[in-house]
């Protein structure tokens, strides 16, 4: 393994330290340059069970690619985007003597004569992170829809096993939806695929749309999280840009009053709701106090309420003018006085929202009393009663701790960051706390783990309130896939 290892120190940190807490330790770090090196590895680390974290942009946040004295994978120098295919079957292979392959695979593009894109691919290596993709795609009009704050490192090979849900997963599904197809290397070392994408249906209310607790098996590499094997290239289905996008913010007394929103809009607008999320009071004052005078909150103060959603409707056929004529005649017909729409530039909303995280970690600083952060979903039906009934018994039991509340509404998905003061540690509630989120989001039908997975981070809670049959189905699964446990070993808690 020497050829591919990192042993000193200095260049090893980096792959000890996840996006969020302490850093871990590894004895030294492999750096595949190609595809077939990851088999390569994997079956000299079964043989010698060297167990292993994969790491690819580290932004995840189960604490998966953090090593404990396993030593890391990582897929950085797997980077590569490779070839763009039409349905029609023409292919442009990427990155073929150097250059710039945006303008490269745009100057393809015109000189087949500009063809339709509808169902076209682009196949890639999975280190890739998700704005290269997009960056790719841009002069072609086309996208990988997959809105998240870490896209800058985030990589698509990582999004597609944990099926990731952006902002507009309500619209384009997760990225396991967003995938025709993967290739990679079982743990064993074995070749594993073409693994198929599952197709993106908008789930009837009732039902769990994410759900990260549940990996199926069907699926091979897609959506496995890293338990079965490794992801080496990708297949991705893209999607046109639309041609004109609006978006506002809608502050509303409570949670039902936006489930019941996002079921009229669909009635006009249907699969062009493109993004349906949800900021509570304290999570939006917080990101307006840290914007500062860069973002202007574009709502009288005294027009604020509980809860505030933000509504963004997409057009390929509509100019802006028009799209967002027909925005506010759906919001005037539906008795949302025009005080209450808080317009503003689709940028200023997208820095509101994709500013939350960020304020989130500099009030944790100033309190200075630890943080639990929860990424929940219940079926989109009973979201505005979930967060209902979850707020007034946190209020209830623990009155002094901040709750800032924000995610994907249109899918159900909540992330909750539970701020404890140095006066009230978290620390010395944390798993009565931990207890409390979850059973209130068993009561109604939801999942402890909507969309970043289970990792090493929810191990123990996967161990103790799946059903036994659940778990068992699992580590058979990992037992077939990875006979000596060597691949992320600690995730899901299967080898303990
Ligand atoms: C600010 C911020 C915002 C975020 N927003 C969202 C969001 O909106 N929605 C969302 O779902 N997540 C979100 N995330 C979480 C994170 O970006 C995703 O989980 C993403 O998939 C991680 O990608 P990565 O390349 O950083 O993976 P890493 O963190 O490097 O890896 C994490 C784990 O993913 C698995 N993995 C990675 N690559 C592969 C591969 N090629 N094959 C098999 N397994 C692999 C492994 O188990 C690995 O240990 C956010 C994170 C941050 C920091």
């Amino acid at each position: 393994m020497a050829r591919w290892a990192v042993c000193d120190r200095e260049r090893l940190a980096r792959y000890e330290q996840p996006e969020r807490g302490a850093p871990g330790h590894a004895p030294f770090a492999l750096l595949p340059q190609a595809e077939d090196d990851v088999g390569a590895i994997l079956r000299l680390a079964t043989a010698q069970r060297v167990p292993l974290v994969i790491s690819a942009g580290r932004t995840g946040l189960v604490e998966a690619q953090r090593p404990e004295g396993e030593a890391v994978l990582s897929l950085e120098k797997l980077d590569r985007p490779l070839a763009f295919r039409l349905a029609d079957g023409r292919n442009f292979e990427l990155g073929q003597g150097g250059g710039d392959s945006a303008s490269a695979l745009y100057g393809w593009w015109q000189a087949q004569g500009a063809p339709d894109l509808s169902g076209a691919h682009l196949i890639v290596q999975a280190g890739i992170p998700v704005d290269a993709v997009n960056a790719l795609l841009e002069p072609l009009a086309m996208m990988w829809p997959l809105e998240m704050g870490s896209s800058s490192a985030a990589t698509a090979g990582a999004c597609v096993a944990n099926a990731s849900a952006g902002a507009n997963a309500v619209c384009y599904g997760t990225a396991a939806h967003l995938c025709e197809c993967a290739w990679g290397f079982w743990a064993d070392g074995g070749v594993a695929g073409p693994c198929a994408g599952p197709r993106w249906r908008a789930p009837a209310p009732q039902a769990l749309a994410i759900d990260s607790t549940r990996i199926d098996s069907e699926l091979g590499l897609i959506g496995s999280q890293g338990l079965f094997g490794v992801i080496t290239r990708l297949e991705l289905r893209l999607q046109p840009r639309p041609a004109a996008r609006e978006s506002v913010l809608i502050p509303l007394p409570d949670m039902p009053a936006a489930v019941r929103l996002l079921a009229a809009a669909r009635g006009v607008f249907g699969g062009d709701v493109e993004e349906f999320e949800f900021i509570g009071r304290a999570a939006l004052e917080l990101v307006m106090v840290h914007l500062g005078a860069a973002v202007t909150l574009p709502l009288p103060a005294g027009r604020l309420q509980p809860w505030s959603v933000l509504l963004q409707v997409k057009s390929q056929t509509d100019d802006g003018a028009e799209l967002a004529r027909r925005l506010y005649a759906f919001l005037s017909a539906y008795g949302i006085a025009d005080d209450d729409i808080g317009y503003a530039p689709l940028p200023v909303l997208k820095r509101i929202r994709h500013s939350l995280t960020e304020a989130s970690n500099l009030r944790l600083r100033a309190l200075g009393g630890g943080r639990l952060a929860f990424d929940t979903a219940v079926p989109a039906e009973r979201f505005g009663d979930y967060l209902a009934a979850l707020s007034a018994r946190l209020a209830a039991q623990h009155p002094d701790l901040d709750l800032i509340a924000f995610g994907h509404a249109g899918v159900g998905g909540a992330h909750l960051h539970l701020l404890g003061s140095r006066d009230r540690p978290l620390s010395v509630h944390a798993a009565a706390l931990v207890g409390l989120v979850f059973d209130v989001t068993a009561e109604f039908g939801g999942t402890f783990s909507a969309e970043h997975g289970v990792g090493p981070k929810w191990a123990a809670e996967f161990r103790r309130r799946m059903p036994a049959e659940r778990v068992q189905k699992l580590a058979a699964e990992k037992r077939r896939r990875d006979p000596v446990g060597i691949l992320n070993p600690r995730s899901f808690g299967l080898s303990t």
